[in-house]
């Protein structure tokens, strides 16, 4: 109560005591409506609770909001510090220097970092740099002070991470292996209560995950590819091998379930590594020019890879489908509960909020959770408060 910054509405009372009397004894599941303040109200409840929070949110763009109240909380006398974390894709000074294509991806920004960071005059400045700022900072504000000072802003974040009370993030860091034991290195799960924002999303974003596809358009432009690259038969006998199956297992259907193993009795590991390791000359060369390190002999060789260490795991399904003269073979990837049950007990305690987590019983099974405790706030408008509009011409772009 001390700690939030605004003068309690109706209800909000309500869930900020649900929060503080039952958060870390049980996981809780909390349904209130759009424009309610479940984001003050959870991070005032957890804060005076003591603890670290995580608050993951659907995209990077999201991130800024809780430490946005975090700095209200601050001006009504708080002292909390907070960060808006992003990945290296928003993060790297270097590449925006170096690459001139602007749609570059996560991946791309990767690979750029682990070929280049030795030599990164941001990442060696990191190296003397150690203050740790007084206030929570924006992604707009930790980008500012990076450039200011020649750091690399991602690495940056990380340094500073252990000294903060709130960092906000993008879920895959949770739900992506790798990436929380990233995230493990600079927090400690155990010492930090996990808020869900907008959970319903989770089971989605869960499936994309492990997802990926590949189709005859990609083969094609491999085949672009490996003109560039010159002289190389075996690669273009797999490529071919590719294109033909998929064309002969769908025959004359326009969507099928494929067993992964018919592909894999044609191709081979020392084809799929050749195709790895082609396809990553090529972003190499392509980065080299200044442009996106993208290869989709890479795309390929990487999606038959990650396909063979996943195929024989149950919920792990591949469908092969045809759009017009494209056949595309997708890899879907439905283990969202088991994935996602894997993360909850690791931390303090886990919040889940939204504004439609309804059937509750459903969305704790989707996303592996077993016991919890739920809070449905209701949506009580008087109807005299009520004002119906048609507005043309807006979207949800927030443009
Ligand atoms: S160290 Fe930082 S600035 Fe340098 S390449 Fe990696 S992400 Fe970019």
């Amino acid at each position: 109560m001390k700690i939030f910054p605004y003068r309690f509405r109706e209800n909000q009372r309500e869930m900020y005591d649900f929060i503080e009397d039952n958060a870390g004894d049980y996981p809780l599941c909390i349904q209130a409506p759009t424009g309610f303040g479940k984001t003050p109200v959870t991070l005032s409840a957890l804060l005076e609770k003591g603890g670290k929070i995580l608050w993951v949110v659907r995209t990077g763009t999201e991130t800024d909001r809780p430490v946005e109240e975090l700095k209200k909380i601050n001006e009504k006398g708080g002292e909390f510090l907070g960060l808006s974390f992003r990945g290296k894709r928003d993060m790297c000074l270097l590449v925006r220097e170096k690459i001139t294509e602007s749609s570059i991806s996560y991946e791309d920004v990767s690979f750029f970092c682990e070929r280049n960071m030795k030599n990164c005059i941001y990442k060696k400045n990191l190296d003397d740099f150690n203050t740790i700022p007084d206030r929570p900072m924006l992604y707009s504000e930790l980008l500012e002070l990076s450039r200011r000072e020649r750091i690399c802003p991602y690495y940056y974040q990380r340094k500073i991470a252990p000294y903060m009370d709130v960092i906000s993030i993008n879920y895959n860091y949770i739900i992506n292996e790798n990436m929380l034991w990233s995230l493990r290195r600079i927090l400690d799960p155990k010492e930090t209560y996990l808020v869900i924002d907008e959970a319903h999303n989770l089971q989605f974003i869960a499936m994309n995950l492990n997802s990926d596809s590949i189709s005859t358009n990609s083969i094609s432009r491999a085949f672009d590819e490996l003109n560039i690259l010159g002289n190389s038969p075996g690669l273009y006998d797999t490529l071919r091998k590719l294109q033909i199956m998929l064309s002969s297992l769908i025959s004359r259907k326009k969507e099928m379930r494929l067993e992964f193993e018919r592909i894999l009795d044609e191709i081979d590991d020392p084809q799929i590594e050749n195709l790895i390791k082609a396809g990553t000359r090529i972003r190499s060369n392509r980065m080299k020019e200044g442009k996106r390190p993208f290869s989709s002999i890479y795309h390929i060789g990487n999606f038959l890879y990650q396909s063979k260490l996943l195929y024989d795991e149950e919920g792990i399904a591949f469908i092969l489908r045809r759009e017009k003269k494209n056949l595309i073979l997708e890899r879907w990837d439905m283990r969202a509960s088991e994935i996602l049950g894997k993360v909850w007990g690791l931390f303090k305690g886990d919040v889940f909020i939204s504004g439609t987590l309804e059937p509750v019983d459903a969305f704790s099974d989707v996303v592996g959770l077993k016991s919890y405790r739920y809070l449905k706030i209701p949506h009580d408008v008087e109807e005299n408060n009520i004002k119906s509009m048609i507005i043309n011409g807006v979207s949800t772009r927030g443009e």
